[in-house]
């Protein structure tokens, strides 16, 4: 249909309207519409309806107000517009419904239609590092900000994966909580993220994947592996179809009786929850003793030894697998070092010094010492935790 005036139609209620007696048009009023109208047609006229959940048509489905949108028709364009919330504050807030405003704007087949988002009258910080992130990766996939002017830095899309990556670090140094997704190498061209699919981490996963799908280049394959958290192992059916849509990234889903079964199996856990962990203590693969980052040869070390875990007696399985993923078990190093880690040749004691067997010939200790550039775990690695995993190891060599 072709609207010569500009049409709104917007579902009021919205998930908890019922019980907040708080509904979408009081939120989005005609006033919030007519600026929204100018800003996107440059007409002061509109009309516009509030519409039940039960209303549907090519755009809306009969549900209530999911993505906090209103569309709006003009000509033979359509707009969807997602709102904020007043009040931006925890991470919860606003971001959640981001991912699901481009889920229903990216499953429209019409060809003529746009994106967009729109600051209500904005209370409370809308600008921490955490929100900022997520503005870039809106503007990454596609989001026009209408009304930016409200936030003091103009907001940038990201240029690349690195440009993503780059950011984040930084991001983590501030507040290490910030991080419930990490993306990492595993080779110069494949990348991996470790995303959580749990709460408001959801939405950030799922905001990671889609401006990775768009940034990556013909060449960069990306994998994400879904991080185990609480019961659930899966994103949203709506994200992953988008993500598959995309067509970019390959999911690995998580479950627990897969890890349970690969723990008893192998001496070697590759557990997408033991990376992930490692990620969120120890920060980008780097190896710990001799700084090596070539992702290709970076591994995940265990302190305490999952063949060792194994075979304690006086622990239950459940609290095993929980020491085998546990980041505090675990150090980044590079092949090398790990295969000499591995087979006792190169030890740390307690106080966290990197030494080498005493049963070395002279040649091969000063070869050892050229390559092993680091001689103390850092001591913020040193946590209490980690000291106990080391005690373990030592015991028992
Ligand atoms: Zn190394």
């Amino acid at each position: 249909m072709k609207y010569d005036i500009p049409h709104f139609v917007i579902k009021n209620n919205l998930q908890k309207s019922k019980q907040t007696n708080v509904y979408f048009g009081d939120v989005v009023t005609p006033e919030v519409l007519k600026d929204v109208c100018k800003r996107i047609t440059d007409l002061d006229n509109y009309t516009y309806e509030y519409v039940d959940d039960e209303y549907t048509d090519d755009f809306l489905d009969p549900t209530y107000n999911k993505g906090r949108m209103a569309l709006l028709h003009y000509k033979d364009e359509v707009m969807y517009i997602s709102f904020s919330e007043k009040d931006i504050n925890g991470r919860n807030s606003s971001v959640q419904s981001v991912p699901t405003a481009f889920n229903l704007f990216f499953s429209n087949t019409y060809k003529n239609k746009k994106l967009y988002y729109y600051f209500l009258n904005v209370e409370g910080n809308p600008e921490t590092d955490y929100h900022v992130l997520i503005y870039r990766l809106m503007k990454t996939i596609g989001f026009h900000f209408l009304n930016d002017e409200v936030l003091q830095h103009k907001i940038v899309p990201f240029s690349s994966i690195e440009d993503i990556m780059f950011n984040r670090k930084i991001n983590s140094g501030k507040n290490k909580s910030n991080n419930s997704t990490y993306i990492t190498k595993s080779t110069v061209r494949n990348y991996d993220i470790y995303g959580k699919t749990y709460g408001a981490n959801k939405y950030e996963t799922s905001l990671i994947c889609y401006a990775l799908s768009i940034l990556a280049k013909k060449e960069q394959r990306i994998t994400l592996y879904e991080v185990l958290e609480q019961d659930l192992k899966e994103l949203p059916k709506s994200s992953l179809n988008v993500i598959n849509g995309m067509g970019v990234i390959r999911v690995v889903p998580t479950d627990l009786q897969l890890e349970k079964k690969a723990f008893e199996e192998n001496n070697s856990l590759r557990s997408p929850r033991y990376i992930y962990n490692l990620l969120n203590k120890l920060g980008k693969k780097h190896c710990a003793m001799c700084g090596c980052e070539i992702p290709e040869i970076i591994q995940g070390a265990h302190i305490w030894p999952v063949a060792l875990i194994k075979k304690q007696g006086h622990i239950s399985f459940e609290d095993k697998l929980q020491h085998a993923t546990n980041g505090d078990n675990g150090l980044w190093l590079c092949e090398n070092h790990h295969k000499l880690f591995d087979q006792n040749i190169i030890l740390i004691t307690h106080s966290g010094n990197i030494t080498f067997s005493k049963s070395l010939s002279t040649e091969n200790e000063t070869f050892l010492s050229n390559i092993t550039t680091f001689k103390q775990i850092p001591n913020e690695i040193m946590t209490p935790q980690f000291v106990q995993y080391l005690d373990l190891r030592n015991k028992a060599i």
